[in-house]
């Protein structure tokens, strides 16, 4: 077989890829392991509820994500989150606090020191840091104090990345953040001058900070992507699937329905693990590509709670998080059933808990009795219920689940870089780089499909 382009994985970033490049009139061929299509997004109807393994929410942080979702209809619509179900929580001492939303509830919050709100009113003055190294824990202490740390910092990484503050370097993990103090000198006066940026900015406009998924369940996007991509270019159940180099670019074999298949491409793209990268690719040198493959993943235990009949506290929030200094044994909850419709029975409640991360690994290896164990002293003291007993309980586990963006993380984007450069046509993609959100997923989809354009 001849393709031009041969893309291996059919998850999100895979079938971005595939869609975009079959819309510019390339040919493709998608090669996935498992025998289904969507990676780690996976929608499930079971019991009365809608529930997700893998991802539950993404946020349209760039426009991309807004442009992909319109061109998708009617296939996918794009829901966002219920304005009223909000409010973040934190854990702190006994109860659950909102993260403050204004000038008055900031003064009135328990989670921040009466000293570090003072020193936020400073942080504009506060002189930008020359580490680019600096780790989030410094980064944070250094413009906002310890409290904000502790209680907003800590946890948000816990909820997006299921990993840690001092192993994080906000250059890579969290860019758009560190550029605010680099380009603008201080979080407050480039927020400002970003707000500015986009009202001027009709495209950049599309990019909203709004909480999304797909009516019907995330895998709706998937689904439409796979659809628009077409089922035979899409090959799926490939076993030892390995890529060479050949005359005209690459040859990739791999074992599909029982044969032998070959196909050569002028243009290889990789979308799976960095872990998965040795096997794909022979023809590169293991000790090339240990900076790669040394990325280290959060693992992350998922529970799915489903309850006909919602007993506990009042949960109108989108969820709340635990921070590492309360020494809780869950990482946070997301109450998915205030924020998007017809996730739960009338009534009722859908919640998704968090466990593990780079915080409590251990929980990883729990066998399911031990994680339940868990729940039943957590669950109801936290969500104010009289006893665990949820009418559904699903638990799913994630080994290589978030990619942390670490101290090495230079000499894995230098590497990547190089190694693109050597061989021409081949690119590698995933959460490796360019961030580790669907919303980044789908913008690197794009910005290689306009790097193979301009090729
Ligand atoms: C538990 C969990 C929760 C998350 N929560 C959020 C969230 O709330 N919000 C958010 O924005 N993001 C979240 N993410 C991240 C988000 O899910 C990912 O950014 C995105 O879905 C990853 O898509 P992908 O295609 O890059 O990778 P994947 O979905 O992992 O797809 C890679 C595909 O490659 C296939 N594959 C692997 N090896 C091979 C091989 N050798 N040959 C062929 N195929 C292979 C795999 O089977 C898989 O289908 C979460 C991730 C996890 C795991």
């Amino acid at each position: 077989m001849n393709k031009d382009i041969v893309i291996i994985g059919a998850g999100l970033t895979g079938l971005a890829i595939a869609h975009y490049l079959i819309k510019v009139g390339f040919s493709v061929a998608v090669i996935e392991k498992e025998n289904r299509t969507g990676g780690v997004i996976n929608s499930h109807h079971e019991e009365g509820f809608l529930y997700e393994s893998g991802p539950n929410t993404g946020v349209i942080s760039w426009p991309e994500v807004a442009e992909l979702f319109e061109e998708l209809k009617p296939n996918c619509k794009l829901i966002t989150a219920n304005p009223k179900a909000k409010r973040r929580l934190i854990w702190k001492g006994k109860k659950w606090n909102a993260i403050p939303s204004g000038l008055f509830s900031a003064i009135a919050t328990p989670l921040f020191t009466l000293n570090d709100k003072f020193r936020v009113l400073g942080e504009p003055w506060r002189k930008p840091g020359s580490n680019p190294m600096e780790n989030l824990s410094d980064f944070v202490c250094r413009r906002l104090g310890k409290s904000f740390l502790d209680y907003v910092v800590d946890p948000f990484v816990s909820g997006v990345y299921a990993g840690k503050t001092d192993y994080l370097i906000p250059k890579y993990a969290l860019p758009k953040l560190y550029n605010l103090e680099q380009k603008y000198g201080s979080f407050i006066k480039g927020s400002m001058a970003k707000a500015k940026e986009k009202k001027n900015n009709p495209r950049l406009q599309k990019a909203t900070k709004e909480v999304f998924s797909a009516e019907g369940g995330l895998q709706r996007l998937t689904d439409a992507l796979a659809q628009s991509v077409g089922e035979t270019n899409i090959f799926t159940s490939c076993e030892g699937t390995n890529i060479n180099q050949s005359e005209n670019g690459y040859l990739t074999k791999t074992k599909y329905e029982g044969k032998e298949i070959e196909i050569t491409s002028k243009y290889v793209v990789t979308t799976t693990g960095a872990f998965t990268l040795p096997e794909l690719l022979p023809f590169i040198n293991h000790e090339t590509l240990k900076p790669i493959t040394n990325l280290q993943y959060a693992k992350i235990v998922q529970v799915i709670l489903g309850y006909n009949k919602w007993q506990g506290c009042n949960i109108k929030a989108f969820g709340g998080l635990v921070p590492s200094k309360e020494k809780r044994k869950i990482l946070g909850v997301l109450f998915t059933s205030s924020f998007f419709e017809g996730r739960a029975p009338e009534g009722g409640a859908l919640l998704s808990v968090f466990m593990g991360g780079t915080r409590m690994p251990e929980q990883y290896d729990f066998r399911d009795d031990e994680i339940i164990g868990i729940l039943k002293t957590e669950i109801p003291e936290m969500m104010q219920l009289n006893s665990f007993n949820p009418d559904m309980l699903k638990i799913f586990r994630y080994r290589n689940a978030i990619a942390q963006y670490g101290a090495d993380s230079k000499e894995r984007f230098e590497t990547i870089e190089k190694l693109e450069e050597k061989y021409q046509g081949l690119f590698l993609a995933g959460s490796m780089r360019n961030g580790i959100g669907m919303a980044d997923r789908i913008k690197q989809a794009k910005t290689i499909v306009d790097k193979i354009m301009q090729k």
